[in-house]
């Protein structure tokens, strides 16, 4: 095996890179090669690689070690995994990703000694319309997923069998494998290859599940969506992803929430921009209009005599809200309708009309602050 990469390549970091620039570099790699994203071996290479160089410079002392001497001290001074990662907050530093529960797991799972492998995560999109968005709501999912086997409770023996202690790991789940690095050999520990982690062995597997302790099965979930969600949003729910092996934990259920787009309504955070048409003469006499909500009442929008078109009328509070309690505003975007199709009479009264209020010859117009207007209508 040869020399490991220096942890600043890894990183693509010079090494001057401040704190603040290690956290930001791992947290950009990470989130692309977390093997839950990225299923090329390669990738998982590369993300064990990157953890272990943001374990040693994320924290000063190890990064003072490697820096002066290099893998070889720092793989003195911390030989395990546990004794590396130790102190490593990887739940903090993805907290607000969606993937925090993640890679708090991952970690846990592949560092945190036990041995006992996790349940494969499951992940699904879900896609909200807005009227969802603005009420909450709740979905019920139908997923085929590895489920504890009844016949042996999970455990994956045969019914009046146990599992038997791995004779390769001593009932350890872990093995030991020794490296070299500059001359200095270190031990590592890793999940034992004979048992998977578990420590245990089948020696009359359970004919249900074939030993495995799962089966596939389809059951449902309730998902509640809060009011105010994001597109893009991750929900986690604890548990609810596959069962683990020999009844080891199950893994979570990961939902990307999509929201999709909406014939009438934009939205910016809980801020919703809709386009409202008005006759011409509401908009030179005043007057009220309807608009439609999302929950399908209507609000009566005032407008002020001479109102021109392009106008962005706001009312406050009937935005979105959210779970907790905050509300955005409503921006309106009165579009002034002009009549396509005049009868004989309505030509004679608009005629009489530009007349009486001597509008034949065009006044100047106000350029100013149209591109504004055209802006916040994308
Ligand atoms: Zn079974
Ligand atoms: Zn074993």
């Amino acid at each position: 095996m040869g020399t490991p990469r220096d942890h600043y390549d890894v990183l693509g970091l010079p090494r001057t890179a401040s704190p603040d620039e290690v956290k930001k570099r791992y947290r950009q790699l990470a989130l692309e090669l977390h093997p839950d994203r990225n299923p090329d071996p390669a990738a998982q290479e590369r993300f064990k690689e990157i953890n272990e160089a943001y374990a040693v410079l994320s924290d000063a002392e190890k990064r003072a070690v490697y820096d002066r001497f290099g893998h070889g001290g720092v793989d003195q001074r911390w030989a395990t995994p546990e004794d590396l990662f130790r102190g490593v907050d990887f739940e903090e530093l993805f907290r607000g990703s969606g993937l925090d529960e993640i890679f708090g797991n991952l970690f846990s799972g592949a560092f945190g000694g036990g041995g006992q492998r996790r349940g494969r995560s499951i992940q699904v999109e879900v896609e909200l319309s807005l009227e969802e968005v603005a009420q909450g709501a709740r979905r019920t999912l139908e997923l085929e997923r590895l489920a504890g086997c009844g016949t042996c409770g999970g455990s994956g023996a045969a019914p009046g069998t146990q599992r038997q202690a791995c004779g390769t790991c001593r009932g350890s789940g872990q093995q030991r494998v020794s490296r070299g690095g500059l001359g200095i050999q270190f031990v590592s520990t890793m999940p034992c290859s004979a048992c998977r982690g578990q420590g245990s062995v089948v020696t009359s597997p359970c004919k249900a599940c074939k030993g495995d302790g799962r089966v596939r099965r389809e059951a449902e979930v309730d998902l509640d969506f809060p009011p105010g969600i994001e597109d893009g949003a991750a929900l986690s729910v604890r548990g609810a992803g596959e069962a683990g092996p020999a009844g080891a934990p199950a893994g979570d259920l990961l939902v990307q929430v999509r929201v999709a787009p909406h014939a009438r309504f934009e939205r910016r955070g809980l801020d919703l921009l809709a386009s409202l048409q008005v006759p011409f003469h509401v908009a030179a006499l005043g007057g009220a209009a309807d608009l439609q909500l999302l929950d399908g009442s209507a609000e009566k929008v005032q407008v002020a005599p001479g109102t021109p078109g392009g106008t962005v009328l706001t009312l406050e509070r009937k935005g979105l809200r959210d779970a907790r309690g905050r509300r955005g505003d409503l921006h309106v975007l009165l579009d002034v309708a002009v009549p396509q199709r005049v009868s004989p009479r309505a030509r004679e009264l608009l005629t009489e009309l530009a007349q009486e209020l001597g509008e034949g010859a065009p006044r100047k117009g106000k350029l100013k602050g149209a591109w504004g207007k055209l802006g916040k209508r994308d």
